[in-house]
């Protein structure tokens, strides 16, 4: 499933191909994905010249001249790929995968940018993604965004926001940062790798990493750099495959990470002379990774 990074990957690949670029026109294969599309989808964005690819949290954000966005979730299987003109003709490999997958070929853009054209594909095997049309004017209001707390990618998420949101929450800790409410599109992978890097572990209670007089603990204030730094690094580790992986298959946003807890169960702790092995509990349904020794 992509996570925030992977979808920022998206964005900045789709946004020198799509940004500025005018739609002439776009082939909508099904009624729906998650969801059914917006009615009459294509007939809206018809003609309609792009002036901005935005992301809040999971979501990529298409704004059009008409006032209108184009809100798209990638879901659990949905990704996008360009075409460009006169670079249809691919290696042997492409062709076949490309065959293989166009019966999952939902949804086509066809656009022109200064007059160069392009097709951009969204493929989607599980069709858990989804496309919508809600005006520009009601996007902060809109129900997926208006509770969302700040992006982790920002300042929004700092060490004094944090003691505030937690000094009355005595939920653990892996919850909390969960919780869209306080931080936006943090997703279970980079919840454990943060709070691996910072040696808090998943189950601590939330308010006791913060004193008594609201201030955050040192604890906390690593754990603020390590969540920038865990998104920040993934993100530059996407960018850095973009180009390669654009140019060898045309699809984006899906890479290879390499994790500290994340998946780690029963291997040695990376941690400089700890010697813990990772452990894996499940907190809400869900699997959290951590080193029981270190991680407190
Ligand atoms: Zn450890």
């Amino acid at each position: 499933m992509p996570e925030l990074p992977e979808v920022e990957t998206v964005r900045r690949g789709l946004e020198p191909v799509m940004h500025g670029a005018t739609i002439i026109n776009a082939d909508q294969n099904r009624p729906d994905l998650r969801f059914p599309f917006s009615e009459n989808f294509v007939a809206r964005i018809k003609d309609c010249k792009i002036t901005d690819i935005k992301r809040r949290s999971k979501y990529l954000i298409f704004v059009l001249d008409n006032d209108l966005t184009i809100i798209s979730h990638l879901g659990m299987s949905g990704s996008f790929r360009i075409v460009k003109e006169n670079s249809e003709d691919q290696p042997g490999d492409f062709a076949h995968e490309k065959s293989k997958d166009g019966k999952h070929d939902h949804f086509v853009f066809h656009l022109d940018k200064n007059g160069h054209r392009a097709k951009v594909i969204y493929n989607d095997p599980r069709r858990f993604g989804f496309m919508l049309l809600v005006p520009l004017n009601e996007l902060d209001e809109h129900a997926y965004f208006k509770d969302l707390g700040p992006e982790p990618t920002g300042n929004g998420v700092s060490s004094e926001y944090l003691a505030q949101k937690l000094q009355t929450k005595s939920a653990p800790m892996k919850s909390v940062l969960l919780d869209q409410r306080i931080i936006a599109g943090l997703g279970n992978i980079y919840v454990c790798e943060a709070l691996w890097r910072a040696r808090i572990s998943p189950e601590r209670k939330a308010s006791t990493l913060v004193t008594k007089g609201g201030k955050p603990s040192a604890k906390l204030s690593s754990l603020t750099t390590h969540i920038h730094d865990v998104i920040g690094d993934a993100i530059r580790a996407g960018g850095s495959t973009l180009n390669d992986h654009i140019q060898t298959d045309g699809k984006m946003g899906y890479f290879q990470h390499q994790f500290n807890a994340y998946g780690q169960e029963g291997e040695r702790c990376q941690h400089e002379n700890c010697k813990g092995v990772i452990a894996r509990i499940t907190q809400s349904g869900r699997s959290s990774f951590y080193c029981p020794k270190c991680q407190t």
